[in-house]
C-alpha cells in the first residue's frame, strides 16, 4: 500500500479527551473516529487490526471444532420475555420499537436467540456436542463509556454457545473454550490470565474471566506472580481429549488469580509473599457454564438414548474483539507510539523512502514492495514527499514492528536498513536479504 494513496489521518496534537495511552494512540494514529459517546467508526488502519484479530479468533475457534454463524444485531423482545431477561436487563439494553409497534432490542448478548435456533433445529443427543459462535456487534448502553474502544457502547464481540447432553460434557466444552482462548490471546501477543469470576446477569456457576495485566485496567487483580510465566507455546492440543484439555486448564488455574469480586484474602495469604502481587487488569474475555438456565424456560430439550427428553446444558463464551485492540496497545506501546505484535500488526513492515524522486531509491523501494507482496506480505510504503524525520515519526506512531529504510547513502554500498520497532536494533542489509529476513520473521517461507 502506498501511503500517498492511503487514508491515514494521523493527528499531530494529543486529543484532550483521551485519558489512557491506547485511546490517545488510536486517535492519533488515525485508527478510529468517535461518532457519539462510545460509538466509533473504524478507519482503514484500525479496521486492518480489527480484522487481523477476528482472523486469529476464527482460526482458533475452527481448531477447537466450533462452528461460525451470524445472528442479527436486532432481536425481538419476545424472545427475551421467555427468559424473563427483558425486564431484568435494565437500562444497559437499548430498546427499539418498529413501525408496527413491535418491541425490538439491539442485542447485548445472544443466549436467547441461539437457544431459539437450537430448539428449532436440534432434538437429539446424537446432534451433540454442538458449539456455535459468531463475531458480531453488540450494544450495551454503558452508563460511562470511556477509554475509547475499551468500554464502548457498540462493540465487537466473539460470542460462542455450547450445547451438551449433561454437565460433564458441558464442562468439557467449558475447558475447550478456556484452552482455545489461551491460544488466541497468546497469538495476539498477550498474556491473559484466567481468573475465577462472578457470573453477573448471564448467570451460572462456573465462570472465568481472562485478564490482561495493565495499570489502566478497570479491575483490581490479586495473583501469584508465577501465573504470568505460564505459556501454551507450540504444544499440540487434542480438543477431543477430555482429560488432556482438563489438565491444561488445571495448569493455568491452580495458582491463585482472582479479581476483586472473588478475591479471598485468606487464600491469598497462602501464596509465598515474594510471589503475591496486586495490580490491575483488563477483562478481554469470559467463559460461563450455566446449565439449563435458558434451555428450561425456553423449552430447548433433546431426546436421550432411552427416549426421555431433557433440557440441554449450555454455556456461553465471549471474547472482547474490539476491546482487544485497546488492550494490545496498553500492553505494547512506548512514548513514540504503538508497537504492534507481529500477530496483529496492520502491515508487517513499513518501507520508508528517505529521498523520494531519487531514481535508485524509488526503484529499490518498488522492488522491495513487489518482492514482499509476492510472498503475501503487503508493506506500507511511505512514498510521500516528506522529510525523513516526519516519515520516521509516522512509522513509529503507527507501530509497524519492522521498517526498511531506503536512501541514497546506503544504496551507494548496495544496502538498505532493516530496523525493529520494539528494540530499535538496526542492521544494514542488501534489499534481497532484508526481504528474506522479513519473510522469515513472518513465517511466510
Ligand atoms: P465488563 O465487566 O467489562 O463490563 P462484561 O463482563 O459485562 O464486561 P461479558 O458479558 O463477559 O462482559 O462480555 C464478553 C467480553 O466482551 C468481555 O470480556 C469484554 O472483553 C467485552 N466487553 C464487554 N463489555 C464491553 C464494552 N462495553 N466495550 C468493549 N468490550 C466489552
Ligand atoms: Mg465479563
Amino acid at each position: 500500500m502506498r501511503l500517498s494513496r492511503y487514508f491515514l489521518p494521523v493527528l499531530k496534537e494529543t486529543p484532550a479527551e483521551a485519558q489512557i495511552a491506547s485511546h490517545r494512540l488510536m486517535l492519533r494514529a488515525g485508527m478510529i473516529r468517535q461518532q457519539a459517546a462510545g460509538i466509533y467508526s473504524w478507519l482503514p488502519l484500525g479496521l486492518r487490526v480489527l480484522r487481523r484479530i477476528e482472523q486469529v479468533v476464527h482460526e482458533e475457534q475452527a481448531r477447537a471444532g466450533h462452528i461460525p454463524v451470524l445472528m442479527p444485531t436486532l432481536q425481538p423482545a419476545d424472545l427475551w420475555r421467555e427468559s424473563a431477561r427483558y425486564d431484568d436487563y435494565g437500562q444497559e439494553m437499548l430498546r427499539i420499537r418498529d413501525r408496527h409497534e413491535r418491541d425490538l432490542l439491539y442485542g447485548p448478548t445472544n443466549e436467547e436467540m441461539i437457544t431459539d435456533i437450537f430448539r428449532a433445529h436440534v432434538g437429539s443427543y446424537r446432534d451433540l456436542p454442538l458449539t456455535l459462535y459468531q463475531i458480531q456487534w453488540k450494544f450495551r448502553d454503558e452508563i460511562r463509556p470511556r477509554f475509547g474502544v475499551m468500554r464502548g457502547r457498540e462493540f465487537l464481540m466473539k460470542d460462542g454457545y455450547t450445547f451438551d447432553i449433561d454437565r460433564e460434557a458441558a464442562l468439557h466444552a467449558y475447558n475447550r473454550h478456556m484452552v482455545s482462548y489461551l491460544r488466541t490471546y497468546e497469538r495476539l501477543g498477550l498474556t491473559a490470565i484466567p481468573m475465577r469470576a462472578d457470573s453477573g446477569p448471564i448467570g451460572g456457576d462456573d465462570t472465568h474471566e481472562f485478564l490482561v495485566l495493565a495499570q489502566t485496567g478497570e479491575s483490581e487483580v490479586f495473583y501469584d506472580d508465577r501465573v504470568t510465566a505460564l505459556k501454551l507455546g507450540s504444544r499440540d492440543i487434542d480438543y477431543d481429549d477430555r482429560a488432556g484439555v482438563a489438565d491444561v486448564c488445571r495448569e493455568f488455574t491452580s495458582l491463585y488469580a482472582r479479581t476483586d469480586e472473588t478475591h479471598d484474602p485468606a487464600a491469598f495469604e497462602a501464596v509465598p509473599e515474594a510471589q503475591r502481587k496486586v495490580g490491575r487488569g483488563i477483562e478481554v474475555g469470559q467463559i460461563f457454564y450455566f446449565g439449563t438456565k435458558y434451555s428450561e424456560p425456553m423449552g430447548a430439550t433433546v431426546a436421550t438414548p432411552d427416549g426421555t427428553r431433557v433440557p440441554v446444558h449450555m454455556g456461553s463464551h465471549g471474547i472482547g474483539v474490539s476491546r482487544l485492540v485497546g488492550a494490545i496497545i496498553e500492553a505494547s506501546h512506548d512514548d513514540r507510539g504503538i508497537v504492534w505484535p507481529e500477530g496483529v500488526t496492520p502491515f508487517p513492515v513499513g518501507v520508508v523512502n528517505v529521498k523520494q524522486g531519487d531514481i535508485a531509491a524509488d526503484s529499490t523501494c518498488a522492488g522491495i514492495c513487489n518482492a514482499l507482496a509476492a510472498r503475501g506480505l503487503e508493506p506500507l510504503y511511505d512514498d510521500r514527499d516528506e522529510r525523513a524525520g516526519a516519515k520516521f515519526a509516522t512509522m513509529d506512531l503507527i507501530g509497524l514492528p519492522w521498517r526498511i529504510t531506503v536512501g541514497p547513502r546506503g544504496l551507494a554500498t548496495g544496502k538498505v536498513e532493516l530496523s525493529c520497532r520494539r528494540t530499535g536494533h538496526a542492521e544494514d542489509l542488501t534489499p534481497e536479504a532484508a526481504v528474506a529476513r522479513v519473510v522469515q520473521i513472518f513465517g511466510h517461507g
